[in-house]
C-alpha cells in the first residue's frame, strides 16, 4: 500500500517479493518503509523473509520497520532470527494498540481476532483518510462494534469461505455482509476467496452490497490496483 510517500508491504504471502519486481512500474523492496503482518499463518508471510532481505539490501542497509504479532518473532518464528537484525525496528503488535508511526502514516491494531495465531486487524491513517483491513478470523459480534469504532473510509475483508456448514476460523459471506453493514465503510473490498466464494461470483456479490447497503463494493482480483483517495471520493461525492 502506498499512501503518499510512505510505502507499506502488508502480508506478503508467496510470490509477493517477485510480483513487486515484476509490477510495472517495479514496486522497489529498497523503497518499502514497513513489511507488516496481520497474522504467522504461511499464505500471509511465505516470503517476509526474502522482503526484508530486499528491504535491507540484504541486511548491508539496516533500515525499515517490520511490525508483526508477537508469535511471529518468538518460539516458531516465521520472521526468521537473522532477518530480525536486518531491519531499523521490529515492533511486537498488542491487540487494540496503537498508533504506530510508519512515515506519515499511524497504524492501530484491531482487537484480537479469533484464529489459530495472533492476528489483528489494521487501521491505517494517512491525512484523514482511514482504510482498515480485516484478516483471517472467525465471526463474532465484537468485531462489528471494534471496525465500526474507527469508521474506517476503506474496509478490505478477507471472506474465504461461501455457505457451508463446516465451523473455521475464518469469515463466510453473510458475515462479512453483516460486518460491512454494521461498520459502514464508504468503501468495501472482498479478498481472499476460497474455492466456492469464487464460484459463486463475487463480483456479483459485491454489487448486491452495492444495491443493498449504497456503498462502493469491489471484489478482488490478483492484480487488482485501487486509487482509494480516488474511490472515496467518487461515494463521497
Ligand atoms: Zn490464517
Ligand atoms: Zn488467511
Amino acid at each position: 500500500m502506498r499512501f503518499g510517500e510512505t510505502r507499506l508491504h502488508v502480508d506478503p504471502g508467496p510470490g509477493a517479493l517477485v510480483r513487486a519486481l515484476t509490477h510495472v512500474p517495479p514496486c522497489n523492496p529498497r523503497e518499502l518503509d514497513a513489511i507488516v503482518l496481520s497474522h504467522k499463518h504461511l499464505d500471509h508471510s511465505g516470503d517476509v523473509n526474502a522482503l526484508i532481505e530486499a528491504m535491507t539490501a540484504g541486511g548491508f542497509r539496516r533500515r525499515g520497520t517490520v511490525l508483526a504479532p508477537e508469535d511471529a518473532f518468538d518460539g516458531e518464528p516465521v520472521v526468521l532470527p537473522y532477518a530480525q537484525r536486518f531491519p531499523e525496528s521490529i515492533v511486537r503488535l498488542q491487540a487494540s494498540a496503537g498508533p504506530y508511526r510508519v512515515g506519515d502514516v499511524d497504524v492501530r491494531t484491531s482487537l484480537a481476532h479469533v484464529h489459530a495465531s495472533q492476528t489483528y486487524g489494521l487501521h491505517f491513517e494517512y491525512h484523514g483518510l482511514r482504510v482498515a483491513y480485516l484478516p483471517c478470523g472467525r465471526f463474532f459480534e465484537g468485531l462489528v462494534d471494534d471496525y465500526a469504532r474507527h469508521a474506517p473510509d476503506v474496509l478490505v475483508i478477507n471472506v474465504l469461505r461461501y455457505r457451508d456448514d463446516l465451523s473455521v476460523d475464518h469469515l463466510k459471506w453473510d458475515e462479512a455482509r453483516r460486518i460491512v453493514e454494521g461498520v459502514r465503510p464508504k468503501v468495501a473490498v472482498f479478498q481472499h476467496f476460497g474455492t466456492k466464494m469464487l464460484d459463486a461470483d463475487p463480483k456479483r456479490l459485491a454489487q448486491e452490497v452495492e444495491d443493498d447497503f449504497g456503498l462502493r463494493a469491489i471484489a478482488a482480483y490478483d492484480g487488482l490496483e485501487l486509487d482509494l483517495d480516488t474511490e472515496v471520493a467518487a461515494v463521497a461525492g
